[in-house]
Order: structure tokens, then C-alpha cells, then sequence
């Protein structure tokens, strides 16, 4: 092997993602002589989260990478590579990564694996991936050079201190003449309910909107009872996707969207804990709960699927009445 290459975006704010600082923590386990590679604007100055033991730093600095345009990041991370001599680059699944890499493993004549879930020492190096929504799991290797793998969090394992105090060499790379950023709109309109680092996934299900015992639905109170849970916790929102369905129905949660459908159909989040709220639990919805680690729900039917082993706790309860006494708790508002 040529040698490693750990190549990292920076964040706006100048720091590393938290799967960033994962993958830079567990680099010098699986390859202590790596070379690290930053880009994007402040990129000197965040090489101090980086491992105090990484060896070489390399970094494309400048606003000309501030903004993640593909054609700039493209640039940087061929310039890295190349400065890096690497036959290896291992890089985080990114939103930048995920455009940027493609197109410098074609200029490279490389290949590029993406949403690798492990790196294994096998005859060889190999790396394993998941296919048909996570059911089947392929271990594969290629003899093409640079491989490119955009990992995902857990992929590698392994701590380090981190603190880099060594020097950085600035890597020339050009940056587009013709892509200009003229400012930054966010995915999603109004409230960010989706949060891929909180703690809790709040997963809310079509119940919410549903005739309660009186005989009437209640959807205003339902959006004010999980707004102001989601703002006292900081919990990331998930929903079923026979709410998120409703969105052309009229009777709907405002603030959610296609975005925050969990499921086979839907995203597949990442939170230690999870608590589901009128939401029936049906394997199409619970297979996207499966890195979920703790799950809990509160539904009013005590024969829910989540009753049948797919929760660990079932509080069988109306989830109005439930929310309405922790938002007391939490002090929400
Ligand atoms: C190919 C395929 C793919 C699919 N993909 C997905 C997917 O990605 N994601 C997904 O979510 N679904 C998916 N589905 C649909 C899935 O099978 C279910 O239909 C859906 O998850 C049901 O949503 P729900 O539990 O919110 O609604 P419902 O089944 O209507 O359940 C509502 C629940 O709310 C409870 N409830 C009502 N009022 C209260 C109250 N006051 N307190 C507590 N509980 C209350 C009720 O007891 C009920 O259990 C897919 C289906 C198919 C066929």
C-alpha cells in the first residue's frame, strides 16, 4: 500500500461533524503512518481536532471552499490526493463527500466505494457494504487504484487524543472560475425538526391526527404538544409514513415532511434512544428503527406492534395526555 489518505471536509463553522472527528479518532488505529488531508475555508486552523499523533497534515484553505461547491471540492480533494501519493482515501459519508469524491476518483482513475459500513484485514484489504435497504450484507474488494471509501459512522473503530499541534502543508488547488455561491438556503423551509445528532428520535405517527375518545380530532393541540417537546428535549423528528401521506389531505402536522419519514420506504436514523407516539409499529415503519438501540412507545392499542418485540418498553397510554404532563415537566413552552 502507497499510503493512506484521511480526508476530511471542514464544517461553516470551521469545526469537524461529529463523523468527521469519529473517522479522524479511529485513523491512526487502522493506519498510524495515514496522512490527513483537510479542505474547506479555516482548514489550517481546525487540523487541531485532529489526532496529536497524525504525522502529515495537508490542507486546501481558503473561501473559495467555504461554501461545498462540488466543482471546487472536487479540485481540493484530487490536489490532496495526489499531494498525498495515496492508493487509499478514506473519507466520511458527507453531503460534500458524497458529490465531490466521485468526480476526483474519476480524474483520478480510481474508483470510489460509498456508504461503507466496515473496513476489514481479510486476504487483503476488503470492505463490507449493505444492499437491498440493510437485509444483505457483501464483503468486496477491487484492485483499482486510489480506492475512495466514504464511510459511515462506526465503520472504523478506534480512539485517539486529539490536539494536532504539528505543522500543516497547504495544497495548491484551483478553484472554479465559473461557480460562484451566492448564499445558503436550508433543505427544509421553517423549523429544523431533523436533527441526525440528538440524542432521541421523537417519532410521530398518524394517531396524532386521528378522532380521539371525544370523537373529534385535535391536530392544533397535537403540533403544539410535540413543537414544544422537540424544543425541550432537542430531539430529532421522525414520523410515520401514513402521517407524513396526509400532507395533501388537509389535517396535518405543519411542520413535518417527506424528509422525516422513517421506514423501508423511508431514512433509516441514527439515535441512541427512540420514543414512538401514535404509531402503530408496523415492520414497513419499525425496520427503519434499526439503529435505533432503546425504543419506546406509547399507543393506546396494548396489541401494537411494537408490543410484539419491537420496542422495549410499551407504555399502553394516550399519548396526548402523556406529552401534555412531560412538557409540564420539561418546562416547555
Ligand atoms: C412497501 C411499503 C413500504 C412502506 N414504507 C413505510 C415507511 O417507510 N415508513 C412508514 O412509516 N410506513 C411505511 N409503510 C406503511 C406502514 O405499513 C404503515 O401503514 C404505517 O407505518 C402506519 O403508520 P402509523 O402507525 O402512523 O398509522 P396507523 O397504522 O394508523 O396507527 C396509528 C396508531 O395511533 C394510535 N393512537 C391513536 N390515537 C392515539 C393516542 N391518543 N395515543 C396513543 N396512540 C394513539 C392507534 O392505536 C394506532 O396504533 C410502508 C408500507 C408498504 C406496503
Amino acid at each position: 500500500m502507497a499510503g493512506t489518505l484521511i480526508l476530511i471536509p471542514v464544517e461553516a463553522d470551521g469545526a469537524l461533524s461529529k463523523a468527521s472527528s469519529e473517522l479522524a479518532a479511529a485513523a491512526p488505529s487502522f493506519d498510524p503512518e495515514a496522512t490527513f488531508g483537510l479542505f474547506g475555508q479555516g482548514a489550517a486552523q481546525a487540523a487541531k481536532a485532529l489526532p496529536k499523533s497524525a504525522k502529515r497534515v495537508l490542507v486546501v484553505d481558503g473561501e473559495a471552499w467555504a461554501h461545498g461547491a462540488a466543482c471546487n471540492d472536487a479540485k481540493a480533494c484530487e490536489a490532496l490526493i495526489r499531494a498525498a501519493g495515496a492508493d487509499l482515501v478514506l473519507a466520511p459519508q458527507h453531503s460534500r463527500t458524497a458529490r465531490c469524491l466521485p468526480l476526483a476518483a474519476v480524474r483520478l482513475g480510481g474508483r470510489i466505494d460509498t456508504r461503507v459500513a466496515g473496513v476489514v484485514q481479510e486476504d487483503g484489504l476488503k470492505i463490507r457494504r449493505w444492499y437491498y435497504r440493510q437485509r444483505m450484507q457483501a464483503t468486496l474488494s477491487r484492485a483499482e487504484r486510489p480506492w475512495i471509501l466514504l464511510l459511515e459512522t462506526g465503520a472504523l473503530s478506534g480512539q485517539s487524543e486529539t490536539g494536532y499541534d504539528g505543522p500543516t502543508e497547504a495544497v495548491a488547488a484551483e478553484a472554479s472560475s465559473r461557480t460562484r455561491a451566492i448564499g445558503t438556503e436550508p433543505a427544509v423551509a421553517g423549523e429544523q425538526t431533523i436533527k441526525p445528532d440528538a440524542d432521541l428520535l421523537f417519532v410521530a405517527g398518524a394517531g396524532w391526527t386521528k378522532k380521539q375518545s371525544d370523537g373529534s380530532t385535535h391536530v392544533p393541540e397535537a403540533e403544539e404538544l410535540i413543537r414544544g417537546f422537540l424544543r425541550a428535549t432537542g430531539a430529532s423528528l421522525g414520523s410515520s409514513k401514513s402521517l407524513v401521506d396526509q400532507k395533501g389531505e388537509g389535517a396535518v402536522i405543519s411542520f413535518l415532511s417527506h424528509m422525516n419519514q422513517v421506514g423501508q420506504t423511508g431514512s433509516s436514523p441514527r439515535h441512541p434512544k427512540g420514543l414512538a407516539t401514535c404509531c402503530h409499529g408496523e415492520e414497513p415503519h419499525v425496520v427503519g428503527w434499526r439503529f435505533i438501540n432503546e425504543r419506546r412507545a406509547v399507543n393506546l392499542d396494548p396489541n401494537c406492534g411494537w408490543a410484539h418485540g419491537k420496542a422495549d418498553v410499551l407504555y399502553v397510554a394516550d399519548a396526548f395526555a402523556v406529552l401534555r404532563k412531560l412538557n409540564e415537566i420539561l418546562g416547555a413552552r
